[in-house]
């Protein structure tokens, strides 16, 4: 399907006519939009529950189910999950935008399809076999049973689409605790997937979904019992809560990718990429550019670059003046840092431009600006399409401000040179998780670059880009050849 603005734009307009139209409805925003797709009628059933046990006990039900299929069953429902996250993929990335808010309608839009399209299924799951005097052991890879995920609010419906796809493939089913700003549209795309499923394949609640989420239902589906592996998408407190539960985990954690431009890079290629990446969806991905250390030498040219590349560059008071109205200190004592403010995360480059004090173009992509290594934009993963750009004495000093501003979570990093060996030094120094060496961010999950996608990224557990194969056990069945042993 092709996706243009008018297809975008018509869609968007029947989205917010049916919300009009519904009865209790007075014209309200279109967030509404998903509640009333919703009702509570359908809870309890196509996987939308109130409470953790009924939703697990269900999951299990569904797993069980699955069990007594073959695996090309699996193959046919994720057909259907991809099929529903496509075709729908206007509707659903309009009401995901409505309810959070925060990116890009466009991009929305597009991560469904993309995740659609691109996750891998059951083709990714592998046999070994070993053959020898002693005979045959085979290994399988066998399902985990039912999976607690946690999904963020940057991508709700996406992370589950991709984490369903890829943990259904790997035969478990899902119970997924949703961010409660992005609940609705989960909601909505899991009764969607369940019924249809349920209708073609006959199995419902294979994704199941606690439709109001808490910190406390979080805990409770750490702590289940039925619950064999967790997989958990987010920024650092839960990504610390999931290493700490006690059970196995996947965590997909946060980043704060820096990127380097040593003065060998092709420079308008490296503000071109820079810009791509950072400007995604308003930069909510995780591993979107979040600041770019560049060798003094090209400095003032690879600002000239960005310029004619596209985006803004703010001056050092309009730089201060965004600072303070995006930027908050939060915690205490030693835990003491900055945050994005709400009001601000994954808004348009014009608005960050105005909160500076300057009036942009409002089809701006991306607003940059020179601050130094320990600014705050630098340390703090931002989320929205601000770059900070350092000027470097060198190659390695900027590999060093790079390796302080990741905090250690080996996340993700980039590169621009034509330098083989600095390219080395930094994949080195920074061990990151994904590595991109001239291109933007998401060339690293094979958006124009090679590989496969998912949207959890399990840095901190080591699994990296997660496939159907993260979400299984191995499994050996060993036979003995007992003919050559016994020397018979
Ligand atoms: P967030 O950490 O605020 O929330 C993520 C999820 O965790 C939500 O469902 C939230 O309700 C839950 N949660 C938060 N604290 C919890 C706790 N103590 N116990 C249990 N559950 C808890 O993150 P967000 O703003 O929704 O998403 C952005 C963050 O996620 C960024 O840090 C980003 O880097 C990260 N992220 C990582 C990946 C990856 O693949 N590594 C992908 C997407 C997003």
């Amino acid at each position: 399907m092709q996706i243009n603005e008018t297809l975008i734009r018509s869609v968007v307009e029947q989205v917010i006519n049916q919300v009009r139209n519904q009865p209790g409805t007075t014209g309200a925003p279109a967030s509404s939009a998903s509640t009333s797709t919703v009702s509570n009628a359908t809870r309890g059933k196509h996987g939308l529950f109130d409470n953790v046990d009924a939703a697990v006990a269900a999951a299990r039900t569904a797993f069980e189910e699955l069990q007594k299929r073959p695996i090309d069953d699996r193959r046919k429902i994720i057909d259907i999950i991809r099929r529903i996250s496509i075709s729908q993929c206007v509707e659903l990335g309009t009401m995901e935008m409505e309810e959070t808010k925060i990116g890009r309608l466009v991009h929305k839009i597009e991560k469904l399809k993309t995740l659609g399209e691109k996750t891998p299924g059951v083709e990714f799951l592998k046999t070994e076999c070993f053959s020898g005097d002693h005979g045959l052991a085979v290994i399988e890879h066998a399902p985990f049973g039912v999976i607690g995920a946690i999904t963020p609010v940057t991508h709700s419906l996406p992370t589950i689409t991709g984490n369903a796809i890829s943990m259904i493939a790997g035969g478990n089913t899902i119970v997924v605790n949703p961010h409660p700003s992005g609940k609705k549209v989960a909601a909505v795309g899991v009764e969607r997937f369940n019924r249809a499923i349920a209708a073609e394949i006959g199995i419902d609640n294979l994704i199941c979904l606690i439709c109001e989420p808490t910190l406390e239902t979080a805990q409770q589906l750490f702590k289940h019992r039925k619950i064999a592996l967790i997989c958990v998408t987010g920024g650092p407190a839960v990504a610390r809560a999931a290493l700490n539960s006690g059970k196995r985990a996947v965590v997909a954690g946060p980043g704060n990718p820096p990127v380097v431009v040593d003065e060998t890079a092709d420079l308008d290629l490296a503000a071109r990429c820079i810009i791509q990446g950072a400007a995604y969806d308003n930069n909510l991905l995780c591993i979107a550019e979040k600041e770019v250390f560049v060798v003094n030498s090209v400095f003032d040219a690879m600002m000239a670059a960005m310029e004619r590349a596209g985006a803004v560059r703010l001056s050092g008071p309009e730089v201060d003046r965004l600072t303070s109205a995006a930027l908050q200190e939060v915690g205490e004592g030693s835990d003491k840092h900055f945050a994005a403010r709400k009001e601000l995360l994954g808004q348009d480059a014009y608005k960050l431009a105005e909160a500076a004090g300057r009036k942009v173009d409002p089809r701006t992509e991306l607003v940059f600006g020179e601050t130094t290594a320990d600014h705050p934009f630098v340390q703090t993963e931002q989320m929205m399409p601000f770059v900070p750009f350092v000027r470097c004495p060198s190659f390695e000093a900027a590999v060093e401000c790079a390796q302080q501003a990741e905090h250690g979570y080996r996340h993700t990093s980039m590169i621009h040179s034509r330098n083989v060996r600095n390219m080395t030094v930094m994949a080195r120094a920074m061990d990151t998780t994904l590595f991109v060496k001239n291109g933007p961010c998401m060339a690293s999950l094979g958006l124009g670059g090679e590989g496969y996608i998912s949207f959890s990224i399990a840095g901190p557990t080591g699994e990296g880009v997660t496939t159907p194969m993260t979400f299984t056990r191995e499994r050996r069945c060993s036979l003995i050849d007992d003919l050559f042993i016994l020397g018979r």
